[in-house]
């Protein structure tokens, strides 16, 4: 007998099914995915346990997933042999505690133009894509952990759910979906085949339909790339990156030495992290021989890629290998350094073959870019060959590298300048740059305090010092001055004077200069330090 307890979702969660219950859908079909996509987690985690040898029970279950189709009562269930969930598991994933993803999925339906649910998933509350669906969900779940009892929950998407412990229960999930009048399609097998074959076909373990099995496994990051179509590097990074459109960025390539490794990596059209969604976690599987040795492996990749997508393995793995081991296990450095070199390559080979691609990419993942430009040492010199800026020189939208600014840099400038300039307006308003303009230097124009910090890291570029302009000692040839209305002599050392006692201890010096030919006056730094900089230091030490 199961005695129900009644809850609330939480305040954004029902904002979210409101949304996701009410609005029109063409490929509300991507329920289907989510839900296959779930069970396959599951299943994967607790082959992860099997594998660390963790006590799991009713051992001997097969790993898959079995969906039941029940055209005369409506009803679509699914079933994994998975992880399971404990009680307070499914309170926390299925309802009252408030995730990031759920904010961030509100955010990006409220500001991008295009408001494609289908993104759903990416944003880590795909389960709720049911209620597209469905008009009653019910979830039978018992975990792995032999001294767990079986839960039930169960909701009509409105504002509250039920949740209780039941009878004994076999391990994993069972989803039971009542259809809803406009969707009773979804209980044909016909086109739940249809739906599983074109967004599931990667799901590693068996999905069976009424008893039938529909899919093929297939690990396409192990094969040649003339062996693998268009379709199916598209239908395994759905798979793989639990999205919905098509990847931004693909690279497969493998490698024998100085370790043998496949690898099959993506980009995604969005970066979620934008929108608030919190850090992402890293996303490529590592695999031995095909089988899966890590989900979302950490250690693979440095964190400033937590945002690439893929698959990776490699023969010479251990099967059994323990997250300990493999946190600093000489192996994984090895792979670490083949697979980021790599990329990064291939990063740079995308900017010259494919500007416009790159000029995408920049704009959505340049933050990561700029995370690994300032604290990653060992790849700071491939890393700064792709940032890019916006210059005096550029127009507006156009993206300048550190490579077009010394390309087209008159013979004999012996230094790269840049100058923070939030907005391009503003800085080209500023007295900073008159210097500049009149002698057709090139100025690049860093947006955040960030760029100006790694700048100031790297310090040169081939050879040329990086030096922020609003700095005291710069070396450029002096400005024309305004004929005859220059101050000199007694009237100049009175007016120096005068300022450095108005301004006090607000300034170190006031100095003559011949860098400007406009503007009176220009605020300049007197150290390496640039005013953005600054501004940040002071941020942080508050
Ligand atoms: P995501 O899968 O991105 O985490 P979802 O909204 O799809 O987001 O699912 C939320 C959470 O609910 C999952 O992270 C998982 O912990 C839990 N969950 C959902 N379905 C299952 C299942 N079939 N078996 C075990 N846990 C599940
Ligand atoms: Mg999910």
């Amino acid at each position: 007998q199961t005695n129900l307890e009644h809850l609330e979702f939480q305040a954004e969660v029902k904002q979210l099914l409101n949304i996701v219950i009410h609005s029109l859908y063409t490929d509300r079909e991507i329920f289907l995915r989510e839900l296959i996509s779930n069970s396959a987690d599951a299943l994967e985690k607790l082959r992860y346990k099997k594998l660390t040898q963790t006590e799991v029970i009713d051992e001997d279950l097969p790993l898959e997933i079995t969906i039941e189709l029940d055209d005369k009562e409506h009803t679509l269930t699914i079933t994994d042999t998975g992880i399971g969930m404990t009680k307070e598991e499914l309170v926390e994933n299925l309802g009252t505690i408030a995730h990031s993803g759920t904010k961030a999925f509100l955010k990006y339906l409220a500001e991008s133009d295009k408001k494609d649910v289908n993104v759903i998933g990416q944003f880590g509350v795909g389960f709720y894509s049911a209620f597209m669906v469905a008009d009653k969900v019910t979830v039978e779940t018992r975990s792995f952990a032999p001294e767990a009892s079986g839960c039930v929950w169960t909701s009509e998407g409105s504002g509250s759910y039920s949740i209780g412990e039941t009878g004994p229960l076999k391990r994993g999930t069972k989803i039971t979906l009542k259809l809803k009048e406009d969707a009773r399609e979804f209980a044909k097998p016909d086109v739940i085949k249809r739906i599983i074959k074109q967004y599931s076909g990667f799901v590693p373990f068996p999905i069976l339909v009424n008893g039938e099995r529909v899919n093929t496994v297939q690990a396409i990051w192990t094969k040649n790339k003339n062996e693998v179509t268009e379709e199916e590097y598209n239908e395994f990074y759905k798979y793989i990156a639990n999205a919905y459109d098509e990847p931004l960025l693909r690279l497969h390539f493998s490698a024998d030495a100085p370790i043998n490794v496949n690898a099959l990596l993506y980009v995604s059209k969005h970066n979620i992290e934008k929108f608030g969604f919190g850090r992402l976690e890293p996303g490529v599987n590592l695999y031995c021989k095909k089988v899966l040795i890590q989900p979302q492996a950490k250690d693979i990749l440095p964190e400033w890629l937590r945002f690439v997508r893929g698959a990776v393995d490699s023969e010479e793995l251990p099967l059994n290998i323990s997250r300990e081991t493999m946190q600093d296990s000489a192996l994984m450095a090895k792979l670490r350094k083949v697979i980021t070199g790599r990329f990064l390559k291939f990063l740079n080979e995308t900017a010259k073959s494919d500007p416009e691609k790159y000029k995408e990419f920049w704009t959505n993942f340049g933050m990561f870019i700029k995370e690994g430009a300032a604290t990653d040492f060992t790849h700071r010199k491939e890393l700064v060959k792709l940032l890019r800026f916006s210059s005096s020189r550029a127009e507006e939208g156009q993206l300048v590298s550190l490579k077009d600014y010394l390309d087209r840099m008159p013979e004999g400038q012996k230094e790269i300048y840049f100058i923070n300039a939030p907005t391009k307006e503003a800085v080209e308003a500023s007295p900073y740059l008159e210097a500049f303009r009149g002698q057709d230097i090139e100025v690049l124009y860093t947006q955040e305090a960030v760029d100006d910090y790694i700048l100031s890291q790297v310090g040169e570029y081939e050879g040329k010092k990086l030096v922020s302009i609003d700095r005291a000692n710069l070396e450029i040839p002096e400005q024309q001055q305004p004929e005859g209305e220059a101050l000199a002599g007694e009237e100049l050392a009175g007016l120096m004077k005068w300022l450095k006692e108005v301004l006090g201890d607000k300034v170190s010096e006031v100095k003559e200069s011949k860098r400007l030919s406009d503007s009176p006056v220009l605020v300049v730094n007197p150290d390496d330090m640039t005013g953005s900089l600054q501004r940040m230091m002071q941020m942080i030490n508050k």
